[in-house]
């Protein structure tokens, strides 16, 4: 019996192709041809004014961070059920992150909880598209147009889905992706930042280049190459750019047969959701998703507890993840509440991902199996 683990990196196949082009061109550090392919592919399928590759999320989220020009004490409104790094590159600047409750549904930032957490120091809101379904966008962006607050999209689970059909990342002022191998389309590390509003593309791309205008410099609209802003070295070098090409051009396919394993779950788990054993996920109708992520939630820890280990026992990884932040070390010390998270805590004990990447459609039915015998044992 071979062993289904939790995630599997799915190649295309040209990788190896286009990163011996890269090597023979010699052009190895970063913004050479592969990374402008895959600048112009973003901005054409996202609509983003300008898409800068980065190293990852992460740091796509830093540059956001640097952009907004957070000052010590300024707060930043984004849930506390997401990865750290939707925190962290903000409190690297001083911010404080202000954590609001989540949507019952789609476990995204509850829109409805945003107001109510601002104060005269708010200067953002970070709404993340958890399991690439999108947030409630249209009342994020009046409640910041309301209030002049800067909108970072956190998408670093979006890729290829859409919010009324547009690609999330897209709608905010910035917006963040993640290529990691978790995510669905890859390059090991990697992540983009969306310049959206097209006032801030000229600092952005200094603070990409160390705080230089080297991207001016090269494009012929400044005659000396200098030091003007602060900044950091963000952008990856081409080998990971070809990478990262090879899956762009398969990204269509690669959402298309993720969309045909989450379908599958959710068809086969529809009877132990009526006979109350698990909740589904919920996608409201303005949101196309990516099946990024599948997932169930169960009554209580200990049932999800018990499944993990039954599942293990059969040789199926199944994860959970994300302590809240506001309950973290961390977050206690650099975050604060900005209400209360009565659905976050209810929630974050009884997720459970299941295994989703391409490949599992011969063992699907397995876990599915063990799942329901593990349901109703
Ligand atoms: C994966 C993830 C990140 C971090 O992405 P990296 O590319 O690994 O830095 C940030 N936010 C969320 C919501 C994520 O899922």
């Amino acid at each position: 019996m071979t062993s289904i683990p939790f995630n599997k990196p799915y190649m295309t196949g040209k990788e190896l192709w286009y990163i011996a082009q890269a090597h023979a061109r010699g052009h190895l550090a970063g913004d050479g041809e592969f990374t402008k392919r895959c600048h112009a592919w973003l901005e054409q399928r996202t609509g983003t004014g300008r898409a800068l590759l980065t190293h990852s999320c992460t740091a796509a989220l830093e540059m956001a961070a640097m952009l907004a020009d957070l000052r010590p004490g300024d707060e930043v409104i984004m849930p506390s059920y997401t990865f750290v790094s939707t925190a962290n590159a903000f409190a690297l600047r001083g911010a404080v992150p202000v954590f609001v409750d989540i949507r019952p549904d789609t476990l995204n930032i509850d829109e409805t909880k945003i107001e109510a957490a601002i104060t005269e120091r708010t200067r953002a809101i970070v709404p993340v598209h958890y399991a690439g379904v999108a947030c409630e966008m249209d009342a994020i962006m009046s409640v910041a147009r309301q209030h002049e607050l800067l909108v970072i999209e956190d998408a670093a689970q979006g890729m290829m889905a859409t919010y009324r059909g547009r690609a999330v990342g897209s709608i905010g002022h910035l917006g963040t992706t993640s290529f990691h191998e978790t995510k669905n389309v890859i390059s090991g590390e990697g992540g983009a930042l969306f310049v959206n509003d097209p006032s801030l593309i000229p600092r952005a791309e200094i603070i990409r280049e160390k705080g230089t205008n080297r991207s001016q410099f090269f494009r012929g609209q400044v005659d000396k190459y200098t030091w003007v802003d602060v900044g950091s070295s963000y952008l990856p070098g081409e080998i990971l750019a070809a990478f990262l090409w090879a899956q762009m051009e398969e990204a269509d396919a690669i959402t298309q047969r993720r969309l045909a394993i989450w379908a599958q779950y959710h068809e086969w788990l529809e009877t132990a959701e009526s006979d109350g054993r698990l909740r589904r996920p919920i996608v409201p109708r303005e949101c196309a998703h990516n099946a990024h992520m599948y997932y169930i939630l169960l009554p209580d820890l200990d049932q999800r507890a018990a499944l993990i280990a039954e599942l293990k026992a059969h040789d199926i990884q199944a994860v959970f993840h994300y302590v809240p932040l506001h309950s973290s070390p961390a977050g206690r010390q650099f975050g604060r509440l900005g209400g209360p998270l009565p659905v976050t805590e209810a929630l974050a004990d009884r997720l459970l991902r299941l295994p989703l990447w391409l490949g599992l459609e011969a063992h699907q039915v397995r876990v599915i199996r063990e799942l329901t015998a593990a349901l109703t044992s």
